[in-house]
């Protein structure tokens, strides 16, 4: 079996209801998917990067793919791996290009032997995955009906757990917005914050201890994604538990964060880090390290099943004889906020019943691209022939 042909689909999509966070304001969401086809016309669906990665694919990738076993997953990761290492450009859209070719090599492993990405990975460690739902970002007349109407729908739909956005107004608005939403779901809801970058080192501490009585559960991304010194400031000036790694893009950049123990909770996205291949690598560092890892996820269906075949795969951490989500169990993230691309590109919605959501069972990453919707969301298509 040889790979014939590489395709790329950037895609977008228009959104009824805006929404921020504190690095920005968004109508629309967006993804770029891979589609890898074999001479025995096997194809293959990954998730990764933006537009930039669509470029890496194409000039760099495809020519270092075709006519090659797609399932030599090792082989060809390493290989495309390398030829941007040396020249350092391994993060950012080369990371994003690498997870998409990488999600889609291992769709045809499992479509070729026929197992779903669990068993190929050795079997899931559970069926089921606990998931929070990630919403109450900022939206215009929000405060305090509808954020609250919102964060009590989550608890009525059965979460356990729901995250919000700091960062993106005063310190002082922000805590009375959190204030808001914990008075709404009472102590028994683990919530988290996530600055998305936005504070110093000296004001994210500020932040934490503003925030001490409400038992936050994690503070995401207090600081700059790379700035191990601030993680490690935040983490030991603050009692909030620190949690980040969504932008990271290989165990490289992941190493001095867990070998330092920078943070309590790591959270890389498999469209990012190298696709489920890499993840495993700096899931098992994180592990060693007694650093949990909770998945970033924030895409289509074809990165939702993928995300959550790996995390039903991950040690405990700790290990212990009766396991709880957020204690010693993953907990992985379950975007609530608009996105048709979500919701409408595969045969599978995947959805949760008392926050936790079933492992894909069926071949590969269990689901089927709807290439209506596909053609539909498409901006720009690219092929290798
Ligand atoms: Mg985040």
């Amino acid at each position: 079996m040889k790979i014939e042909r590489i395709e790329t689909f950037l895609i977008e999509c228009p959104i009824d209801e805006p929404f921020g966070w504190s690095m920005g304001w968004t109508d629309k969401r967006g993804s770029l998917i891979t589609k890898i086809t074999t001479d025995d016309g096997v194809v293959g669906w990954g998730e990764g990067g933006g537009s930039p990665s669509q470029t890496v694919i194409h000039d760099c990738f495809a020519p270092l793919l075709v006519g090659e076993d797609p399932l030599n997953i090792n082989r060809l990761w390493h290989r495309l791996f390398q030829n941007l290492h040396n020249d350092n450009l391994t993060g950012g859209f080369g990371g994003g290009a690498l997870s998409g070719v990488d999600i889609a090599l291992w769709d045809i492993a499992g479509k070729v032997s026929g197992k779903s990405i669990s068993e190929m990975l050795g079997g899931a460690v559970r069926d089921k995955v606990a998931v929070y739902a990630t919403g109450l970002y900022y939206q215009d007349d929000e405060f305090p009906t509808k954020l609250i109407a919102e964060a009590e729908a989550y608890v009525e739909a059965g979460y356990a757990g729901m995250k919000t956005k700091v960062g993106g107004l005063s310190v002082a608005d922000d805590v009375k917005r959190v204030q808001a939403i914990r008075d709404a779901i009472g102590d028994d809801v683990y919530l988290m914050i996530d600055a998305n970058k936005a504070y110093s080192a000296r004001t994210a501490i500020d932040v934490g201890r503003r925030l001490e009585d409400l038992n936050i559960h994690w503070f995401e991304e207090p600081v700059l994604a790379n700035d191990v010194d601030g993680y490690l400031e935040v983490k030991s000036n603050q009692p909030i538990p620190v949690a980040g790694g969504e932008v990271l893009y290989n165990r490289f950049d992941a190493r001095d964060f867990i070998s330092r123990c920078a943070l309590d909770i790591i959270q890389p996205d498999i469209r990012y880090i190298g696709g489920i291949t890499e993840f495993r690598n700096v899931a098992a560092m994180a592990n060693a390290n007694g650093i949990q890892v909770n998945p970033h996820v924030w895409g289509s269906a074809i990165m939702v099943s993928a995300s959550i075949s790996l995390t039903a795969t991950f040690a405990l951490c700790p290990y212990s004889r009766s396991p709880n989500p957020y204690e010693q169990e993953p907990v992985m993230e379950f975007d609530q906020t608009p996105n048709p691309i979500r919701n409408e590109l595969a045969s599978i919605a995947f959805g949760q019943s008392g926050g936790f959501v079933d492992v894909p069972r069926g071949v590969g990453l269990g689901i089927e691209i709807d290439l209506a919707a596909l053609e539909r969301f498409c901006l720009r298509h690219f092929s290798s022939k």
